[in-house]
């Protein structure tokens, strides 16, 4: 069965195309195809970036005309020097990324009117997202027709959430309105709980876990009987850790002092928290660790602010998740920063010494997923890769093959 996954973010819409047969494979195959469209690196330019085991594929195209700069993308399964299928009938299903679910979805889903209603009626809560990701299903329909679409929410994973976790202390009026936590991430969070519950040889149901992902976003979650009971990301992706553009939690009345002394607007405060904070806020510098790192190695005080205050703030939610599980049986690293940074995971590891929990001094990690702990560490530590596509893919195959 031939899966295209489309995963539309904020900024860019990636895409892959996975074959799996009969059987889910052992271990996760590359896929096809994969493909990219980056809206917003040139102004009212939509660079398209295709690329497959035998040919390449770069374009840029009007940014303006959306469907068109989509349509483009899929041709290029079928057509030119990426062509992977013959003909788009060969596509069985199409999996969809989609950031809000709400409380109602706890799990990958099959799309009909209703889910796509429910998506467009949560936009309200993920106003970038859930547009683009209904944009990528309403594409999908006009180009392929009525192939088969999945649903796969980044909220899920954490809609069991206990209610002590999810809401908020605020009136209760907005237990009604439904602003609570949400979480997201939790197709990364899911998959390298099971993946870790794989390496361990373990039934993911007896582990408590706590999976960090650390990326340009950055989220943990704290993980018993297989679901997330709590996490840091809240009613929207900007709560809980520093991150390279978002502040992460900050002290509300910032807020209403900034409109009241400055005259800030919501719009204005929404780009701050969102675009201009974290490690690109404090260093001036950039977004991206690896500029901190080697603008610290140069003497930059801000820079080094900035690490120390990211590393700050991921020991004190890893000890409040730890606090949650009132125990733990693995800790996950992944995301770019979870998977590349051997300074973040030791530094982040450091104050768990005192509960025997100790890194391997090396911690050789290679493009497999790697146990990074001493092998007298009283809890095992892991490098995961993250394949949130895979896991798309995955739901797409098991949705089909069970109904
Ligand atoms: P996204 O959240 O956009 O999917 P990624 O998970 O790919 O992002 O993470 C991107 C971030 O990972 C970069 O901004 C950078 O800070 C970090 N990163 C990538 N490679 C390295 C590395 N070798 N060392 C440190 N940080 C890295």
């Amino acid at each position: 069965m031939k899966i295209l996954v489309m995963n539309a973010g904020s900024s860019s819409q990636k895409s892959c195309l996975y074959e799996i047969g009969n059987a889910l494979p052992a271990k996760v195959p590359e896929p096809l195809w994969e493909a990219k469209i980056d809206w917003t690196h040139q102004p009212n330019v939509a660079e398209l970036k295709v690329t497959t085991g035998k040919g390449e594929l770069k374009a840029e195209l009007p940014a303006d005309d959306r469907p068109q700069v989509i349509q483009q993308l899929l041709q290029s399964l079928w057509t030119g020097e990426t062509q992977v299928i013959a003909d788009p009938q060969e596509i069985t299903v199409v999996g969809h990324r989609v950031v809000h679910g709400g409380q109602d979805y706890h799990s990958s889903i099959r799309i009909t009117p209703d889910v796509k209603a429910a998506i467009d009626r949560l936009s309200a809560l993920a106003p970038v997202h859930n547009p683009a990701n209904l944009e990528g299903i309403e594409a999908i329909e006009q180009f392929l027709g009525d192939v088969p679409q999945v649903a796969v929410f980044d909220t899920a994973f954490h809609a069991q959430m206990p209610d002590a976790a999810a809401i908020y202390p605020g009136e209760y009026d907005w237990v009604e309105k439904g602003i609570r936590r949400y979480g997201f991430h939790g197709t990364s969070h899911r998959y390298c709980a099971d993946r870790v519950a794989e390496l361990m040889g373990r039934n993911l149901n007896e582990l408590r876990l706590i999976t960090c992902h650390l990326g340009n976003g950055c989220s943990l979650a704290a993980i018993q009987n297989g679901h997330s009971i709590d996490t840091t990301m809240g009613f929207t992706p900007l709560d809980g850790l520093m991150m390279g553009t978002r502040s992460g939690s900050v002290d509300p009345s910032i807020l209403i002092y900034l409109m009241r002394q400055e005259g800030y607007t919501a719009d204005q405060l929404d780009q701050v928290l969102n675009k201009k904070s974290g490690l690109l806020g404090i260093s001036g510098i950039s977004n991206d660790l690896r500029s901190i790192t080697e603008a610290i190695e140069f003497g930059n005080t801000r820079a080094k602010l900035a690490l120390d205050i990211y590393i700050h703030r991921l020991r004190r939610e890893l000890g409040g998740m730890l606090m949650s599980l009132g125990g733990l049986d693995g800790l996950v690293f992944t995301g770019g920063v979870g998977e590349n940074s051997a300074r973040v995971r030791s530094a982040a590891c450091e104050p768990l010494s005192w509960l025997g929990i100790k890194l391997d001094p090396h911690q050789f990690v290679s493009r497999e997923d790697t146990l990074i702990s001493a092998p007298d560490s009283a809890t095992s530590v892991w490098v995961i890769h993250t394949q949130e596509d895979w896991t798309i893919a995955r739901d797409c195959w098991e949705i089909l093959v069970n109904s």
